[in-house]
């Protein structure tokens, strides 16, 4: 079975022409499915919609979060409470396109676990479209996944990868990144992409620095969120090593120029005070920098190591034999 998701946020003119298009794609490709639409706190009667459709078709349902919590949240409800084995996201605005459904269904059929929509022609005002290409340039140098349109709403993935990644926050724009780490066999296939017809876009220029910081997140998260230590460590310990060794240049200096006069002899050197010394100050920068950085790697591996226990750092493929294990 196929669980269709939808989160929504103020689009209630959309959603019964929306509805209309999936039955008309389902008949076509013949899976049995469900539609489950997430309120995610829209002020414009589009629960009311919701509540409508679902009346009039059993394969509708509805869940309506208490306010606006954002789209990975909503999507994350809504996977909860899919049934099916695979599972469907798309905008409720009508940009992306049911019709495409069946493409979905075959592509994964060819061996993958998720397939990524790409709005090859993409029909959004230019300063969307071209932000968007540099993000997902960036995304696909950062993370290793080559995808053109990371943050396709359109996306089709196995109930196990709903399962195994948790988005929250925006998060929901690296779930293809997100499964990749896992393991995941991840695809693409372009998408015919509409215009929007109805309501206003949810995200305006902001979203490219939130998507920024996400991005150092996410590429954090997935390459030393097991072993934070292995990165702060490191720059921790550069940070001392480089901090160590001008201290150390200085201290001999030092050394050279103030000790023999202590026992009555003369400098071995003559050189400028050490004090205003721009070294000095670098130095000293570098160690505490180099000391702070060490010990934040300690305070997040102690985080990890009470949170793994709770939560599997590995991913299961498939399992062999006649014993349960
Ligand atoms: N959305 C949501 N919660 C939010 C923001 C957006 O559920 O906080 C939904 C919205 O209703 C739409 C989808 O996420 O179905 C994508 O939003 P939008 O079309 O505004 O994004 P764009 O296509 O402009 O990138
Ligand atoms: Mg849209």
């Amino acid at each position: 079975m196929l669980s269709i998701i939808v989160p929504v946020l103020n689009e209630h003119e959309s959603l019964p022409q929306l509805l209309a298009e999936i039955v008309r794609s389902g008949e076509r490709h013949g899976v049995e499915y469900e539609v489950i639409f997430v309120d995610d706190g829209s002020r414009d009667g589009s629960w009311q919609a919701i509540r409508q459709l679902s009346d009039q078709d059993e394969r509708v349902s509805g869940i309506r979060l208490r306010r606006n919590f954002g789209k990975a949240a909503a999507l994350t409800a809504g996977m909860r409470a899919a049934k099916g084995d695979l599972v469907l996201m798309m905008d409720a605005d009508l940009q992306d396109d049911p019709a495409e459904i069946p493409n979905f269904l075959s592509k994964l059929n060819e061996g993958f676990d998720v397939v990524n929509g790409w709005k090859q022609r993409r029909l959004d005002p230019w300063h969307k479209v071209f932000p968007s290409r540099v993000f997902n340039w960036m995304i696909s140098r950062l993370t290793g996944l080559k995808l053109h349109d990371h943050n396709c709403g359109l996306k089709l993935f196995r109930a196990e990868v709903a399962r195994e990644i948790t988005i929250y926050g925006e998060l929901h724009r690296f779930i293809p990144v997100l499964a990749h780490a896992k393991g995941f066999r991840v695809t693409e296939i372009a998408v015919h992409h509409r215009e929007r017809q109805f309501g206003r876009s949810k995200y305006g220029v902001r979203r490219f620095l939130r998507g920024f910081l996400d991005l150092l997140t996410v590429k954090f998260l997935t390459g030393f969120g097991q072993s934070p230590q292995h990165m702060l460590g490191a720059i921790g310990l550069t940070f001392l090593g480089v901090g160590f060794l001008g201290l150390g240049y200085l201290a001999v200096l030092w050394l050279l120029m103030n000790l023999p006069p202590l026992w009555g002899g003369a400098p071995l050197i003559a050189v400028s005070p050490i004090g205003p010394r721009p070294l000095l100050a670098y130095s000293v920068a570098a160690t505490l920098l180099g000391g702070q950085s060490l010990s934040l790697g300690l305070l997040a591996e102690l985080i990890v190591s009470n949170t793994v226990r709770e939560q599997a750092t590995f991913s299961i493929s498939e399992r062999a034999g006649r014993r349960e294990v």
